[in-house]
């Protein structure tokens, strides 16, 4: 057998010994131990963890990196809206490609090869942020699939303009539709449109819900209700849900059981809900975060995602899986194995099938593998390990050498 690249030595799963990797067009051809074969490179990964990349399902590239351009004082939502939204007055199509470029290209090296970016759409930015995001999803698009999810951010029943920018997005180049109830001023209609929105172009939603502290102030009704009435199970995400982390743990369940049964998947945002929520205690802050692991026992899709980056809505950040999966297990409590291991598949084989992408490692299979300095999917989430190297389509998208200790010896 001929061919283009064998990778030796690769860890696949907790506890299994170490196997090869044959790739030829693209393709995964042969895993198996000491494959014998002519392969025109030839890489030893010598026992280094491989899966097939980390997948964000929830990222704003557009907005990414402006915390120069905005001032923050009160660390609330209502002052994250207030602020971008001013800030993205003077966005221009170069200007969003720029910021964005410079995040994707992070996200690559951090080991991501599949991203859903939400884009804002209306009349303050028009269309040039979903420019600019085309063009990014096109110059990448050799190293990462990106989803583009044209987004409500601020409202629809007060802003109908925005209503027709959205429908003209999806017509030309948008993969499907975000809302965001919360900032609308009645949110029952602006969940109707959305669907309304996604019916007409046969896509999926997104929605930015309950974000608070407040159990009784919830959308989900309103979003379990429409997925039904459309026909929508499976193709329904909700992001942030922070309400969630206020419930009685029966509560939560039930809930659960809910959102599973209408097939309703949720994502938690750790960084922007850590930093937003809470602001009013003055002491024994809550966390603010949605306690998806006890959800994904139940069945429903969760995933654990970046959101912001270096914005009014979350001053941090690096578009790190690896990390912001290391930030919930620890904020979560979680120390049992298997909980970590939930906690992996949230930013990986769980958060490619809420965007609907296939996520393994087998012959016949596309060679999309990132290759992390771990062990396993424990050690990575306890380790926030980095990623060492990239595949997509059997070509190498980005290295990044193990740092070696120069000899300590005089
Ligand atoms: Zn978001």
């Amino acid at each position: 057998m001929n061919v283009d690249l064998l990778l030796r030595n690769a860890r696949l799963a907790s506890g299994c010994d170490c196997v090869d990797l044959a790739i030829k067009d693209g393709l995964i051809v042969a895993i198996a131990p000491q494959i014998r074969c002519e392969a025109v490179e030839t890489e030893d990964l010598e026992g280094a963890f491989a899966f097939p990349g980390f997948v964000d399902s929830h990222i704003h590239l557009d907005k990414a990196c402006i915390l120069q351009r905005c001032t923050i004082c009160a660390g609330t939502l209502e002052e994250a809206v207030r602020e971008t939204a001013r800030a993205k007055v003077d966005f221009t199509e170069e200007d969003v490609f720029q910021r964005a470029s410079k995040l994707v290209e992070k996200a690559i090296l951090h080991g991501t090869n599949r991203m859903r970016t939400f884009v804002e759409i209306d009349p303050r930015v028009g269309m040039q942020s979903f420019s600019a995001i085309k063009r990014v999803r096109q110059h990448y698009a050799a190293a990462i699939d990106i989803q583009i999810c044209a987004f409500a951010q601020e409202g629809l029943t007060q802003e109908p303009e925005t209503g027709a920018m959205l429908d003209a997005a999806l017509s030309s180049g948008a993969d499907l539709i975000g809302g965001c109830p919360y900032t609308d001023a009645h949110p029952r209609e602006h969940v109707r449109a959305i669907f309304a929105l996604a019916r007409k172009h046969d896509v999926d939603v997104d929605f930015h819900l309950d974000f608070s502290l407040d159990p009784e102030k919830t959308d989900l009704p309103a979003v379990i209700e429409a997925t039904r009435q459309n026909g929508y199970a499976g193709r329904v995400s909700i992001g942030h849900v922070t309400n969630l982390s206020a419930l009685s743990r029966d509560a939560l369940l039930q809930v659960g059981r809910t959102m599973a049964e209408a097939g309703i998947a949720l994502t938690v945002l750790p960084a922007t809900d850590l930093f937003l929520m809470g602001r009013e205690y003055a002491s024994h802050v809550p966390r603010g975060i949605a306690p998806a692991h006890l959800l994904a026992k139940l069945g429903v899709q969760t995933s654990i995602a970046t959101n912001n980056v270096l914005n009014p809505f979350t001053p941090f950040g690096d578009a790190s899986l690896a990390r912001m999966s290391n930030l919930y297990a620890n904020v979560m409590q979680l120390c049992r194995d298997e909980d970590i291991e939930t906690v992996f598949a949230m930013v990986s084989a769980q958060a490619a099938a809420i965007l609907g992408t296939p996520h393994t490692l087998r012959v016949g299979g596309k060679a999309d593998l990132v290759v992390l300095d771990a062990t396993d999917p424990c050690d990575a989430v306890r380790s926030a390990a980095p990623a060492m190297a990239g595949w997509k389509n059997g070509r190498k998208t980005f290295t990044r050498p193990k740092p070696r200790l120069l000899s300590q010896s005089s």
